[in-house]
């Protein structure tokens, strides 16, 4: 039941006041991702110098779960290379398919709470949108 509450505040704060949901004007990548079997659409822009992600953001639409797990894993990539970024993706998209250890569940930090999701298939999408999105980007 903690749990439950825990992952409903990381979630709603996420949604309420999103860190990352603007515009980047220095971005030097960007891509747009799409879901539509719930209708979530972001735009995802990152800012790498070298081979590392010195900012990011994303804009666009939909539930509060595309949304919230967009501003999670934004926070946890900005400062990482593009090596470690794409270590965390695996980590999470494997997550959700309930195949992620104990140990990298703490590496992914607060997209932890996100691993309820592999319980709800119709959300999955939702929830991979941005990873999917990031992933795309750092290895088209
Ligand atoms: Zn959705």
């Amino acid at each position: 039941m903690e749990n439950k509450t825990f992952y409903n505040e990381i979630l709603i704060e996420h949604n309420q006041h999103p860190l990352h949901k603007h515009k980047l004007p220095d971005a030097t990548l960007a891509l747009e991702g799409v879901n539509p079997s719930c209708g979530d659409d972001i735009v995802l822009q990152l800012k790498l110098e070298g081979d590392k992600v010195v900012d990011g953001a994303f804009e666009g639409s939909g539930c509060a779960i595309s949304q919230a797990s967009a501003d999670i894993m934004l926070d946890l990539i900005i400062g990482k290379t593009k090596t470690e970024a794409l270590h965390l993706v695996d980590i999470f998209l494997r997550m959700i398919q309930g195949k992620a250890t104990e140990e990298e569940l703490e590496e992914l930090e607060e997209a932890g709470v996100l691993s309820d999701i592999s319980h709800m298939p119709a959300r999955v999408k939702c929830a991979v949108l941005g990873w999917h999105t990031l992933e795309e980007m750092l290895t088209g």
